[in-house]
């Protein structure tokens, strides 16, 4: 595990994280906010209420003692919200008065910040309070696990230290377990690459009433400086110096900071928090220190998002869990970049390389299948929802064309999953997924390659909210509209999918803008389906 220097301060820092522990009494740091505090492994992103200390709940008066005093706003990458639960919500944000700059431009010095929740927007009724400490270890994040909230709730909440008071922001909490609520409405995005354009599509995505977001993946890119829009200023980062500053730029764009102010977000993560087409332990580009490299990654994503976990430990770290919406739908938030096994035929797309159709490669490991298969056996939710990452659907072409990175790269694992689903009468299955750049909804079949298999599910892609198309996405195009499962297919526009969910009917609405090429552009629902609870796949057209 990469960690920034220390050994210039060491008697300074112990001697404020003695006074800190004196003065907040051992409970009242932020999960991963101090080495001293203990947040367990969670693991899961929020399917039990038996989660570990995640500290940060306090309610006692903040005593900050002496701390040095801030050069300027220290809040300038924003606040977050994110991984509710019915009595709980994760807040974040990051001290760093200049996030280009090594350090964030922060003392190597903890900070205590204060915390306040409220049921209005002016903070007239604060419902919690309290501190959270922002560690140097972890780039002066925060992350506070607010307790005892109230189901199906919204709340305000922001930010203070020193002399600055950050940004507002609306979070809520998901309905209780028990609850049987009518309706969801969230959004899915993903693939924002800086260099390619503008998250414009979030200026529109702030005019909807959305419970939450789910982020399927590539939230930054780690290439090259430069780009056809955007240059991302520095060299591809290698370690969490490289990673911290390249999430300083990304969360500096006030169109992204704008949508975590609206509501909470889940997340999954992709190839592109660390390193394009990575698999599992194995980096795209020969690399003997890539575990240490994928580490500091992974370290970087936990300082930068509003997670319900512990910070890494390790060079593993176990992001997949689930979100319940009451009975009214269960999220499967899938990991299937950590696990994976090697893409087969030298991750090289085309017609690929000798019985490429009987590699048996995992996607998800053989612990995450078994976990998935438990949980959707056992499940009382009337939706049945598998975020991942890559594409799901057959569009190999008739093998004429394989993608060797996304589920046709690994067809027996894929198999594996639908004869289950197909075992198992599992009813309502939605698969949203992201990755290739473009917008997409389909129906899945029993036998993944054939057509004329039954239906057992629909798959939603949402296209990118900024990263460039595929190449020759006109052909691309061409190609897909010969594919009889696929619905709706667009290789060219940028912007998200808005999903409303009710206990008749599940509602796709595919939004896009002009253009990424500038922060706002015009943009509209080119696109809306609908799944039947009781009838797999979409209604007929
Ligand atoms: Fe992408
Ligand atoms: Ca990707």
């Amino acid at each position: 595990m990469t960690r920034p220097p220390r050994s210039a301060w060491p008697n300074r820092r112990q001697f404020l994280l003695q006074a800190l522990a004196a003065a907040a009494a051992a409970k009242s740091v932020a999960c991963g906010g101090s080495e001293t505090s203990d947040t367990g492994d969670t693991g899961d992103t929020g399917d039990t209420s038996d989660t570990s200390d995640t500290g940060g709940s306090t309610t006692d008066t903040p005593t900050t003692g002496e701390q040095p005093v801030l050069p300027s706003d220290p809040f300038t990458l924003g606040i977050a919200s994110g991984d509710p639960l019915p009595d709980s919500v994760i807040l974040w944000t990051r001290l760093a008065p200049t996030p280009l700059e090594l350090g964030g431009g922060m003392p190597p010095e903890p900070f205590t910040v204060t915390w306040e929740v409220a049921t209005d927007e002016a903070f007239g009724d604060i419902v919690t309070s309290g501190t959270a400490d922002a560690d140097p270890t972890f780039a002066h994040s925060v992350h506070v696990d607010v307790t005892s909230l109230s189901p199906d709730s919204w709340y305000w909440y922001r930010f203070k230290v020193g002399s600055y008071t950050s940004a507002a922001g609306r979070t809520r909490t998901t309905p209780a377990r028990d609850a049987k609520p009518e309706t969801l409405r969230f959004a899915s995005a993903c693939c924002q690459a800086y260099t390619d354009g503008y998250p414009a599509a979030y200026v529109h995505m702030q005019k909807e009433e959305l419970d939450f977001v789910v982020f399927l993946g590539d939230y930054m890119y780690e290439g090259a400086a430069t780009g056809p829009v955007r240059s991302h200023g520095t060299p591809e980062p290698m370690d969490i110096d490289g990673y911290r500053a390249r999430y300083g730029l990304y969360k500096g764009q006030p169109e992204l900071q704008a949508m975590h102010q609206r509501c909470p977000w889940v997340f999954l993560w992709d190839d592109h928090e660390v390193e394009n087409n990575y698999a599992g332990e194995l980096p795209q580009a020969a690399d003997p220190n890539f575990l240490v490299r994928r580490a500091a990654a992974y370290q970087a994503f936990y300082e930068h998002m509003p997670l319900r976990l512990a910070p890494p430990t390790g060079a593993d770290y176990k992001i997949y869990g689930t979100l319940d919406w009451g009975d009214l739908a269960t999220f499967w938030l899938l990991d299937t970049r950590q696990y994976r096994d090697d893409q087969n035929c030298d991750d090289m797309p085309g017609p690929g390389c000798a019985d490429w159709q009987k590699y048996d490669g995992t996607l998800l490991g053989d612990e995450q299948e078994a976990w998935l298969e438990d949980g959707l056996q056992s499940s009382a939710a009337l939706w049945k929802v598998l975020t991942n990452q890559v594409v799901f659907s057959s569009v190999n072409f008739g093998g004429a064309f394989v993608n060797f990175d996304q589920w046709d790269g690994y067809p027996v694992a894929r198999q594996r999953l639908l004869d289950f689903i197909t075992a198992e009468a599992l009813e309502n299955v939605i698969i949203i997924s992201g990755d290739l750049h473009v917008g997409g909804v389909g129906d899945i079949g029993a036998i993944a390659d054939d057509e004329d298999s039954p239906v057992v599910a629909a798959e939603i892609v949402t296209t990118s909210i900024s990263s460039a198309s595929i190449d020759d996405a006109e052909a691309v195009g061409g190609l897909v509209a010969g594919l009889k499962r696929i619905r709706h297919f667009n290789a060219i526009s940028r912007g998200y999918v808005s999903h409303e969910v009710t206990r008749a009917q599940w509602k796709i609405s595919c939004f896009v803008i002009d253009t990424a090429d500038t922060p706002t552009s015009p943009g509209s629902v080119e696109a809306t389906l609908y799944v039947d609870v009781g009838v797999p796949g979409l209604r007929p057209a």
